[in-house]
């Protein structure tokens, strides 16, 4: 853990691996506070949030509830928490607004691909899987919080929108705690609360295509923002680039644009609406975002040139 004191306040930062991925936490701890709490529980109680969220939603583990649902609700029809009902009801939102762009089912045809072992399927095993790519075959009983698929072949995955969420939570707890100014961020998923103290914080987007660089840092303040890129997870074979954001029509990896950033409010929505925008590509995804006010867009095509959606350009 790294700290910088002062006399009456500290800053506190600490990264730790979670979801698959690197977990940032940052937060400005003043002397009222730190009588109530440590850094130490403070942290820790982002990372158990983190790690409650993975072992409930995580389709790699055998025993989470999200795989039980994968494993039984083709068949019945599954009780589920609260919580992941809630957080499926958001994904269909979405899936709806966004004409089935971003579509949980898109994992029946997924889970065939796997990026460490570079191995995508057949394209025959990709046309039988892809009827079963539908959101509409997610039943949804808010009576009873069951969930049933309408098609046995059926599997979700929440990747596109579980680190949203996950640190939105973390911001809520640090929120509760009395904190005034963080920054929690999982993979390419970053949530702001408040400034870094009467400065902006400044969050850079990866260059695509240079591991080490930063294609620009935005000053932000208690905002979220999310980053979808084609180089997270990937294999190169025969020249074609195969990534992990599947275009639900084709079960093919979307190949329009290389990076896609959402700033906004709210998390979970961020994470979903980067992952659609970038199946959506650079003209139905900017023309996407342009409908929904509280959301900008930053794009950088195949042609790596960047672009921004309307309310982030200046007259
Ligand atoms: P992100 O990095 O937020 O864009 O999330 C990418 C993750 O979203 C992938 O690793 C998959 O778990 C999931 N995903 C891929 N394609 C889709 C899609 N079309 N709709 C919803 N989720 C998807
Ligand atoms: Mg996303």
């Amino acid at each position: 853990m790294f700290c910088i004191n002062t006399a009456s306040a500290q800053w506190f930062q600490n990264s730790f691996q979670v979801m698959g991925t690197q977990a940032h936490v940052e937060f400005w701890l003043d002397g009222e506070h730190s009588d109530k709490v440590s850094s130490e529980q403070l942290i820790a109680l982002v990372q158990q949030e983190m790690q409650r969220i993975d072992i409930a939603m995580s389709p790699y583990k055998p025993k989470s509830e999200l795989s039980l649902v994968n494993n039984e609700a083709g068949k019945e029809a599954v009780k589920i928490s609260h919580e992941l009902f809630t957080l499926l009801e958001e994904s269909q939102k979405i899936a709806e607004l966004s004409d089935g762009a971003f579509d949980i089912t898109y994992a029946s045809v997924g889970y065939q691909y796997d990026y460490r072992q570079k191995i995508k399927p057949e394209q025959d095993a990709i046309n039988s899987a892809l009827n079963a790519i539908n959101y509409r075959a997610v039943a949804l009983s808010s009576k009873d919080t069951t969930v049933r698929f309408t098609h046995p072949d059926v599997k979700i995955d929440l990747g596109g929108i579980a680190k949203g969420y996950a640190v939105k939570q973390s911001i809520a707890l640090l929120k509760a705690e009395g904190i005034k100014h963080a920054l929690v961020s999982a993979g390419g998923d970053t949530a702001l609360l408040g400034d870094r103290r009467g400065r902006p914080w400044y969050v850079g987007i990866k260059h695509p295509r240079a591991e080490k660089r930063t294609a620009v840092q935005l000053p932000l303040t208690n905002e979220s923002i999310s980053t979808s890129g084609d180089y997270e997870r990937y294999f190169i074979k025969d020249g074609v680039r195969y990534h992990h954001i599947i275009n639900p029509k084709t079960g093919d990896s979307a190949r329009k644009v290389v990076s896609v950033s959402i700033i906004g409010k709210d998390s979970t929505v961020v994470d979903a609406l980067s992952t659609t925008v970038f199946v959506k590509g650079l003209k139905g995804g900017m023309a996407f975002i342009d409908t929904l006010p509280d959301y900008e867009a930053i794009i950088i095509d195949n042609q790596q040139t960047m672009h921004m959606s309307k309310g982030l350009q200046q007259n």
